[in-house]
């Protein structure tokens, strides 16, 4: 595996690697301290929102492909956090992710994840680690819409009905490091009661909602900045604990949802079970 280029914004660096079969993906290095890395070749969840799993999955990142990343870029960068975002979807590569998890904080980092919460058992192993974040996009508590924005991710009820019976033999303070993540798309996902539902749900769980912005990837129009204010002081008005995406990921470059795979033929898919 080789580090092939560097390309920078004004906020983000974006690094991107060839791995031995030829295969390009990227890693991300934003805030000055953290590096957002790939866990798989591909995504098979193909979300409508997101250019990385635009052509489905191609194959699981190694241990040694995931930890290099961080190896290679922390030569260059000082990296304190990683962050588990980047391409792929780090339960569904759960064996080499939770490896690279142990050897990163041997190093003294700090790890945070992002998942669609599939399989959940494996969430149930996450939730458990000593890791610095966990955030489970749900988009949508509607499972029709929720399989159009994300065709093949679980069924949400099931994974509320997860969190309901999971969520309360944690502690508090593992609590806190859970959020929903919530994409905002307009006249999608917007509306004021579908913004009280999410609200209801993260106040019946004692966890807190991230509500991403979108970058333009796929077919929907981002809400506008004012709108997204409104949600985020709508459901701040409800009592529950918000956070907004930081500039970083909302980023032309190395943003959420903007990562890619370069190299290869679309060869796998399949909807994730329980
Ligand atoms: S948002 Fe995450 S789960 Fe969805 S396609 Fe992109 S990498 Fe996969």
């Amino acid at each position: 595996m080789r580090l092939l280029s560097i390309t920078e914004s004004e906020l983000n660096k974006l690094l991107t690697f060839e791995l031995e079969d030829g295969h390009l993906i990227e890693a991300v290095h934003y805030r000055g301290d953290t590096l957002c890395v790939s866990t798989q070749v591909g995504c098979h969840v193909r979300c409508a929102f997101c250019a990385s799993g635009k052509n489905g999955l191609f194959r699981n990142l190694s241990y040694e492909e995931i930890v290099s990343q961080y190896s290679i870029a922390n030569g260059i960068f000082p990296v304190k956090r990683i962050a588990m975002a980047g391409i792929g979807e780090p339960l569904a590569n759960w064996g080499e992710v939770k490896k690279s998890f142990e050897f990163f904080k041997s190093k003294g980092l700090k790890v945070s994840f992002y998942t669609t919460g599939f399989p959940l058992k494996k969430l149930s192993e996450l939730l458990r680690l000593p890791h610095n974040g966990v955030s489970i996009s749900l988009h949508s508590l509607n499972n029709d819409l929720r399989k159009e924005l994300m065709p093949f991710c679980g069924n949400v009820g099931h994974l509320v009905d997860f969190l309901k019976s999971e969520l309360p033999s944690l502690t508090r303070k593992k609590r806190r490091r859970i959020s929903l993540a919530y994409l905002l798309l307009r006249g999608v996902n917007d509306s004021e009661e579908d913004l009280k539902k999410l609200g209801i749900l993260a106040l019946e769980l004692g966890v807190g909602i991230t509500l991403l912005y979108y970058n333009r990837v796929g077919n929907f129009e981002p809400v506008s900045p004012e709108a997204y204010e409104r949600a985020f002081l709508f459901l701040r008005s409800m009592g529950v604990r918000v956070t907004l995406s930081t500039r970083f990921r909302r980023d032309r470059l190395g943003g959420c949802g903007t990562l890619t795979v370069g190299g290869s033929s679309d060869i796998y898919m399949e909807e994730v079970k329980v």
